[in-house]
């Protein structure tokens, strides 16, 4: 494989043990951020400055500054109060004074800061209750008026425990001594450097290891910064060259040309209650295009929560059927793998089809059937979780895999996927469906790989839900709310929300309200679903609910995806600001599923956040998914909207996709360049960026 890399003073080759003061602890310790090489060293970048280059006069500090002062100690004293705490006024030259606080302090530290002593001090200013403050600064008395500041901006780097700033800091000097032109190598062709008017990769690490005293701290603070763009436009085209070299890649994967007769799906459709939607159609079309070509199809199909996915998935799964495949449909939950075990049975079964279910509780000799099944090919239609990636299962002949929910599933998965071919060895098509709309700029970085369909219209007949915010001083109100309509033969649901992060406590939150519930509505059927659930008593309830035999679910955020129950219109959130919008928007896509208007009511609990109420207005201002998902795009970024955070799925480093959207097209045909003429850089840049394994496709 050629490579750009020279195998001699290459800083990806150099170890960090040979550094100066790197011992067994501290490698071990940058080994744990993924610091191998003085260039991951180099790569590892400041979050912030520190402005310690010259002092600020106490008078022109306001809250949230950080600030470099210098004063005379005016009084000194160990306060109890709340909490026992060492206090500190200090009065700089021109008579204004800030009180420093300490809530840690030793008896020798409290008996040197007394009054008359001169201080100089770092730190954060805060508005205390009767004057500003500075919580635990560092600072240094000082005996005479030495008049040394720093002379450059102080880089802050992220850390980890046991790792001092002084010892990022002397690491960096000495790995920034090692850069040349010739490394780390400047994988960016020079003309795209010249066309975005970009700094090479020294000069740009240089600068953001050591901002000059001239530098724009907000630039820099903003990453607007063109030393910064470098980095970030790099990374993205990085991202480009891999998405595209796998697109690539599968393009020239051979898959099973399913060109059914349409005899399965003219049933089905005859049989539907509802004819397809123009959207709907659309995108079946797209679809059925793709399976009868011996390319596999790659597409992720987007659809509002309630768009009708499910519809569209069955259709597709009998075009392969029609041409004697089998097709899988996987789900990110056993829950909603069940569901769509039942919806598609119920649609499939008159015409001979019965769907195969392989869950995690299909154990023993039930499992060795299931699984025989699946392998014979009596099994032609099969439904479960991604369990259904495990070596153990093989298919007879697998042409079509459907996954639902797709935001779960990053790239190694979708690659996982193709492994699974069934008969002649070739790749099955992948149908990729997600609720979570995902704004275009989103999809052109994340998912260059994959073609994109969007069902963008709701099918008729549904009302709009009307949402309000209510505060939780009104709780009884609402209750009599729940009361009056389920006294109308409707359901609803109560949600409870995540309280500190800890599902344990969540699910007793759910199990106290629910209690609470049965006793003040009394006469009403009250459930209750949570995660600590077993699989089987929470399907079991779900299972009542749907079925009527309870009027009011109450219920975790267990029930956000994909759980359908048309009579139920009405649904309470109760602390709704804990939640991020797309959260919001899934868990009230639960109503409005049927014919009779649907509320969903926000009981919030006040003072609210300024981005709590934006977040509020937001979704009672529209329910189309898209607005919401590019509004949470702005608000929360990238990481958050496509749920990478918690999958480690795709994940950029320095860029940002929202922040440098301004990049992606550029970083498009940067990448394009790339694989077109410079090609000894396609696996340097991907190593660089994404990890070795990506190179070689072992994921
Ligand atoms: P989602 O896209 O969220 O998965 P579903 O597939 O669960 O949505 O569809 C939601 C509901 O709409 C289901 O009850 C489904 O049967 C119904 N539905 C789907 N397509 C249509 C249509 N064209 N007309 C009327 N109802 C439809
Ligand atoms: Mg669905």
């Amino acid at each position: 494989m050629a490579t750009a890399v020279p195998s001699v003073h290459s800083l990806d080759q150099v170890a960090v043990q040979s550094l100066k003061r790197v011992g067994p602890k501290v490698a071990e310790r940058l080994a744990k951020l993924g610091i191998q090489s003085v260039q991951d060293l180099l790569f590892h970048l400041p979050v912030r400055y520190q402005d310690r280059t010259r002092l600020v006069p106490v008078g022109a500090l306001r809250p949230g500054m950080e600030a470099l002062i210098e004063g005379e100690i005016r009084d000194a004293e160990i306060g109890a109060g709340r909490r026992r705490s060492l206090k500190v006024l200090v009065v700089d030259g021109d008579g204004d004074a800030i009180l420093l606080r300490f809530f840690h302090f030793s008896t020798q530290q409290a008996a040197s800061l007394k009054s008359g002593e001169r201080l100089r001090c770092y730190g954060e200013v805060r508005q205390g209750p009767s004057s500003l403050e500075m919580i635990h600064p560092e600072y240094r008395l000082r005996r005479e008026a030495e008049d040394e500041t720093e002379a450059a901006l102080t880089p802050i780097y992220p850390s980890t425990e046991g790792l001092q700033q002084a010892t990022w800091r002397g690491l960096t000097e000495q790995a920034l001594a090692q850069v040349s032109p010739l490394s780390p190598v400047d994988l960016l062709p020079p003309e795209t450097l010249v066309q975005q008017g970009l700094p090479t990769l020294a000069e740009a690490l240089r600068y953001l290891h050591r901002p000059p005293l001239e530098a724009s701290l907000d630039a820099l603070l903003e990453r607007r910064h063109p030393a910064f763009l470098r980095l970030a436009f790099e990374e993205m085209v990085a991202h480009q060259v891999s998405l595209r070299r796998l697109r690539l890649t599968q393009r020239q994967a051979v898959a099973p040309v399913l060109r059914g007769d349409a005899r399965l799906q003219t049933r089905l459709r005859a049989a539907l209650p509802f004819a397809l939607t123009a959207a709907q159609e659309r995108v079946m079309a797209e679809i059925a295009s793709d399976l009868s070509q011996p390319r596999p199809m790659q597409r992720l199909l987007q659809g509002d929560v309630g768009a009708g996915k499910t519809i569209v998935a069955a259709l597709a799964a009998l075009q392969a059927l029609e041409c004697g495949y089998q097709a899988a449909l996987m789900a990110p939950t056993e829950l909603l793998s069940e569901q769509h075990l039942r919806n598609l049975g119920a649609w499939l079964r008159p015409l001979g089809i019965e769907p195969l279910w392989l869950a995690g509780r299909h154990k023993g000799r039930e499992r060795g059937e299931r699984l025989e099944a699946i392998a014979s090919g009596a099994a032609r239609l099969i439904v479960g979780t991604h369990a259904l990636f495990q070596d153990e299962v093989c298919f007879q002949a697998l042409g079509l895999v459907i996954v639902d929910e797709q935001h779960r599933f990053g790239v190694h998965q979708r690659m996982k996927l193709r492994e699974k071919g069934g008969r002649d060895g070739g790749s099955p098509h992948q149908l990729i469906m997600t609720a979570t709309p995902i704004p275009r700029s989103l999809a052109m970085t994340f998912y260059a790989d994959l073609d994109l369909s969007v069902i963008d219209a709701l099918p008729p007949g549904r009302t709009p839900i009307t949402t309000v915010a209510v505060p939780d001083t009104r709780r009884a109100e609402v209750m009599e709310r729940v009361m009056s309509a389920c006294a109308q033969g409707r359901q609803a649901y109560w949600v409870c929300t995540l309280i500190e992060e800890s599902e344990v406590l969540e699910c007793q939150a759910a199990e106290e309200t629910a209690r609470q519930l049965s006793e003040g509505l009394p006469g009403l059927r009250v459930g209750l679903v949570h995660g600590r659930l077993k699989a089987a008593e929470r399907d079991a309830v779900m299972a009542d609910f749907a079925a009527g035999a309870l009027d009011l679910l109450v219920a975790t955020t267990v029930i956000e995806v994909g759980v359908d129950v048309p009579n139920a219109s009405l649904m309470i959130i109760e602390n709704p600001e804990r939640l991020g919008l797309a959260q919001l928007h899934q868990l009230r896509g639960r109503v409005g599923r049927g014919a009779v208007e649907s509320h969903c009511l926000l009981l919030y609990h006040a003072p609210l956040s300024e981005v709590a109420r934006e977040r509020l207005a937001i979704i009672r201002g529209t329910t189309s998914g898209f607005e919401i998902a590019e509004r949470d795009l702005a608000i929360r970024g990238a990481g958050e909207v496509l749920g990478t955070r918690q999958t480690g799925a795709i994940q950029l480093r320095v860029a940002d996709p929202v922040r440098d959207s301004h990049l992606t097209a550029a970083a498009q045909q940067a990448a394009d360049l790339v694989l077109a003429r410079h090609a000894e850089a396609v696996d340097p840049l991907i190593a660089r960026w994404l990890g070795v394994r990506e190179v070689y496709g072992q994921v």
